[in-house]
C-alpha cells in the first residue's frame, strides 16, 4: 500500500497494490516465515481509509499464520518447519507490562508497530527503488513471505490445518480473550454483544464457552444475526428495528452483566453502556477513530457502580491463550470455522475489502497455495 484514505469501492481505486518487493533475510532474533493463511479484518480497513493512518509504504495484513523457513542468529525456540500464528503485538517479555503478565500493552512492542518496524527497529521489506517498506503490527501477512521478530510468534499444532490457524492471530484471541481476560466472565452472566464481525462472533462463543447467560446479540445485518445464534447467541436483536437498550433490558431483567461493545462507534458503545445494569462493565474491543470521545454521566459510574473496560488484543498473553483457544477448538468448544466465510487469492485482496467494508463477509481467508 502506497497511499491511504482510498475511495472505496476498493476494486477501482485499488488501496492494495501487488508489487514484487525485496525481503532482507532475517536479522539477530527474527525469523523467516512462509505466510500460509491471512485474514482480511476491519483493522485493516481502518489503515486503508485513513482512520489509523500507518507509515508508508506498507505491506498490510496482522492476521496470519505460516511455516518457519529460516531463523536469524540467536533464535533458539523456533526451528524450520515449525507451524507459526503471528502475535500482532510483538511481546518482549521483559518490559514492565511483560512482567506484569499483560503482553497486549507491552512497550517496545507497542513502539514498534506505531514505526511500522520490527522489535529491532528495523525494516526488512524494500521496493523496487529500494525505498524501505514497513511492516504492520510486526507482522505483514499480505505477502508469501514476511520477516517477523521470535516475540511476534507462537508455535503451534502441526495437526491444525494451517490456512484456517490464522484465525487465531486476531479475531479469536481479541474476542475469547476479551471475555476470559478482561471481563474474567463467570458461568451464569448475562451478557450482550455489540457488533458481529469475527472479534464480535469470538465474544458469543468465548461467553458460551464459559458458561454465560443468557448471551444477546446485536447487528444489523440479518444474516450475522443467524450465525451468532449457531455459534452461541441465546437471543439475538437486530438494531434496524428494534431499540437495542431497551430489547436487552427487557431480557437481561434490568440490563446486563456485561455488555461488549466491538464496533468501534462512540454512538454503539454509549448504547452498550446504558444496556449495563447497574454494578456491571462495559468492555469496549472496537477502535473508533483517534478524535472521538465517549461521554456519559459521572455519577452514575459512582453511584451505580460501573466499570467501563478497554480490551487490547483480548488483554492477551498470546505464548498462553493460542495454545488454549486452539485446544479448546479442537475439543469442539469453540466454533471457529464458522467465523470463515471465503477463500480468496493475493490479487482479488481489493475486492475482499469491499466484501468486507460491505459487512457481506465475516473472515476471508487469502491463500497463498
Ligand atoms: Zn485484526
Ligand atoms: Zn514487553
Amino acid at each position: 500500500m502506497y497511499r491511504l484514505g482510498a475511495a472505496s469501492p476498493y476494486c477501482e481505486s485499488r488501496p492494495f497494490v501487488i508489487d514484487d518487493l525485496t525481503l532482507e533475510g532475517p536479522g539477530p532474533g527474527e525469523v523467516l516465515v512462509e505466510i500460509k493463511g491471512a485474514g482480511l479484518c476491519h483493522s485493516d480497513l481502518s489503515v486503508v481509509d485513513g482512520s489509523r493512518p500507518r507509515p508508508l509504504p506498507i505491506v498490510l495484513g496482522h492476521e496470519a499464520s505460516g511455516i518457519v523457513r529460516e531463523s536469524g542468529a540467536g533464535v533458539s525456540e523456533f526451528t524450520p518447519g515449525d507451524h507459526v500464528v503471528f502475535s500482532w503485538v510483538p511481546v518482549c517479555g521483559r518490559c514492565r507490562y511483560c512482567a506484569a503478565g499483560r503482553g497486549a500493552l507491552c512497550e517496545p512492542g507497542v513502539k514498534a508497530n506505531i514505526d511500522g518496524t520490527l522489535l529491532s527497529g528495523a525494516r526488512r521489506f524494500a521496493d523496487a527503488q529500494g525505498r524501505l517498506c514497513s511492516h504492520h503490527l510486526g507482522v505483514s501477512a499480505f505477502s508469501q513471505f514476511t520477516v517477523a521478530a521470535q516475540e511476534s510468534l507462537v508455535r503451534i499444532d502441526r495437526e491444525l490445518p494451517l490456512e484456517k490457524a490464522a484465525l487465531f492471530g486476531c479475531a479469536i484471541t481479541t474476542g475469547v480473550g476479551a471475555v476470559i481476560n478482561t471481563a474474567q466472565l463467570k458461568a451464569g452472566s448475562s451478557v450482550a454483544i455489540f457488533g458481529l464481525g469475527g472479534v464480535g462472533l469470538s465474544v458469543v462463543m468465548g461467553a458460551r464457552a464459559v458458561g454465560a447467560y443468557p448471551i444477546i446479540a446485536v447487528d444489523l445485518v440479518e444474516e450475522k444475526l443467524t450465525l451468532a445464534r449457531e455459534v452461541g447467541a441465546t437471543h439475538v436483536i437486530n438494531a434496524g428495528t428494534d431499540e437495542p437498550v431497551a430489547a436487552i433490558k427487557d431480557l437481561a431483567k434490568g440490563g446486563a452483566d456485561y455488555t461488549f461493545e466491538s464496533v468501534g462507534s462512540g454512538s454503539v458503545l454509549r448504547q452498550a453502556y446504558d444496556a449495563t445494569q447497574r454494578g456491571g462493565t462495559t468492555i469496549t474491543i472496537g477502535l473508533p477513530a483517534p478524535h472521538r470521545m465517549f461521554s456519559v454521566s459521572a455519577l452514575s459510574i459512582v453511584a451505580e457502580e460501573r466499570t467501563i473496560k478497554g480490551s487490547y488484543m483480548g488483554s492477551s498473553v498470546p505464548s498462553r491463550d493460542i495454545p488454549r483457544y486452539i485446544a479448546m477448538y479442537q475439543a469442539g468448544i469453540l466454533p471457529v470455522d464458522r467465523l470463515h466465510t471465503h477463500t480468496l487469492p493475493l490479487a482479488e485482496i481489493n475486492a475482499g475489502f469491499d466484501r468486507l467494508a460491505r459487512a457481506q463477509a465475516v473472515r476471508q481467508l487469502i491463500s497463498f497455495n
